[in-house]
C-alpha cells in the first residue's frame, strides 16, 4: 500500500532508545493511513481503497480471541514480537539482509507491506492525518475511557501525560459528559492545548506525585472516579493512584519500562476500593471502532484534527521525534505529501 500520513508516536521512541525490546534492521511507524495499491491471493480489499492502519491484527481463534479479547491476542502479540508479518516471515530487506517490521506495520515509509487484517477502509471525506491517528493514539486514548473504564456521565476524570493519547482520552472523557476533566502535564504549551480542547481544569506536575495528587483532588472535588496515567512513568502511575476517590481507578495507559515498577500504598485498596486497571490498545476492535471514531470525527462530534500540531515530510522523521523529546507538541505527523 502507498502511505500518505503517519503519526510518531511514544512506541516507536521506545523501540530507539531501547525501552522497549525491537528486532533490528527496523522500519518503525505504527500509525498511518493510505490507500491500498495490491493484494494477494484471497484478499478482499480492492486496489484504491483508503485504509486505516490497525497493528493488532487478532487472529479470532486463540483463547483470548475467543474471550472478545481481540486486542489480547496471543498469537499477534507473539509474531509482533518476531518481527515479522502474521507467518512470521519480513517482507523487507536491505542489500539481501532481512529488514523487520515493526508493530506490522513500519509506516515510515512511502509504501508498506501489511497483514489484510490490519487494514480498515475509512471515508474519503476523513483527512488521512485524522484516519492516522485513530490507529494508535486515539484509539488508546478513548478506548481507555469508553472501554477500559467505561467512564459515565458526570463522572471525574483525570489525564495525566498530554500527548496523543493523553489528549485522545480528554477528548473521549468529555465526549461521554465527564465533569470535571483534569489535565496533567510538565510542559505549560500542552496544558494551554487541553484547556483549549475543553479540559475543565489544568495541573502542571510538580515534580512530585503527593503534590500533583493533592492538586487534582482539590481540583476535582475530593479526587476522581478515573485517573488516566498516559506517561508510563512510575510516579505519573503513583499519582493516578492517588488522585482517585473511593471506587476510583487509576488506569494505566502508558507504557512504562520493562524493569519498572510501581510502589502504592496498600491500605486505601481495600479501605478506599481504589482500583487499578490495565489497557492496552484501548481495549479496542479495530473493526468496530475505528469506524465509529471517524464518523464521530465527520459529524463534528470528535475534533480529531486538533491533536495534530505539526506536520513535517518523512526525510525530517529525526526532528519528529526531537520534538517528542522536547515535549511541547501533542501529536507530530508525517504527511508524505509535504516536500522534503
Ligand atoms: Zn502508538
Ligand atoms: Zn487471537
Amino acid at each position: 500500500m502507498r502511505l500518505h500520513a503517519s503519526g510518531v508516536c511514544h512506541s516507536d521512541l521506545n523501540a530507539i532508545d531501547g525501552t522497549a525490546a525491537t528486532r533490528c534492521p527496523a522500519v518503525l511507524g505504527h500509525e498511518g493511513a493510505g490507500v491500498v495499491e495490491q493484494v494477494g491471493e484471497g484478499v478482499a480489499l480492492a486496489p484504491g481503497t483508503r485504509v486505516v492502519l490497525s497493528w493488532m491484527p487478532a487472529c479470532g481463534a486463540c483463547p483470548e480471541c475467543v474471550r472478545g479479547l481481540g486486542h489480547l491476542c496471543a498469537s499477534a502479540w507473539r509474531e509482533m514480537e518476531s518481527g515479522g508479518l502474521l507467518d512470521g516471515r519480513p517482507r523487507l530487506s536491505r542489500d539481501g539482509a532481512p529488514v523487520y517490521h515493526y508493530s506490522f506495520l513500519s509506516a515510515f515509509a512511502d509504501r508498506t507491506v501489511v497483514p489484510a487484517a490490519c487494514c480498515i477502509p475509512f471515508p474519503a471525506d476523513v483527512p488521512f492525518e485524522v484516519a492516522a491517528l485513530a490507529g494508535c493514539a486515539v484509539a488508546t486514548g478513548t478506548g481507555a475511557v469508553w472501554r477500559t473504564a467505561g467512564e459515565r456521565p458526570g463522572e471525574r476524570v483525570a489525564v495525566f501525560g498530554c500527548g496523543g493519547v493523553g489528549m485522545s482520552a480528554v477528548l473521549g472523557a468529555l465526549a461521554t459528559g465527564a465533569d470535571p476533566v483534569v489535565a496533567v502535564d510538565v510542559a505549560p504549551e500542552k496544558l494551554a492545548a487541553a484547556e483549549a480542547l475543553g479540559a475543565t481544569h489544568v495541573v502542571p506536575w510538580t515534580g512530585d506525585a503527593q503534590t500533583t495528587a493533592e492538586l487534582v483532588r482539590a481540583a476535582s472535588g475530593g479526587g476522581v472516579d478515573y485517573a488516566f496515567e498516559a506517561t508510563g512513568r512510575p510516579e505519573a502511575a503513583l499519582a493516578a493512584f492517588l488522585s482517585t476517590r473511593a471506587r476510583g481507578a487509576a488506569v494505566m495507559i502508558g507504557i512504562p519500562p520493562a524493569d519498572s515498577t510501581i510502589t502504592l500504598p496498600a491500605l486505601p485498596i481495600p479501605r478506599m476500593e481504589r482500583r487499578i486497571l490495565g489497557s492496552i490498545y484501548g481495549s479496542t476492535r479495530p473493526d468496530r471502532d475505528f469506524p465509529a471514531l471517524l464518523e464521530l470525527y465527520r459529524r463534528g462530534r470528535l475534533p480529531l484534527d486538533r491533536l495534530v500540531s505539526r506536520r513535517l515530510p518523512l526525510e525530517a522523521v529525526e526532528d519528529a521525534f526531537a520534538a517528542m523529546r522536547d515535549g511541547a507538541a501533542v501529536r507530530v505527523v508525517l504527511d508524505m505529501e509535504v516536500p522534503a
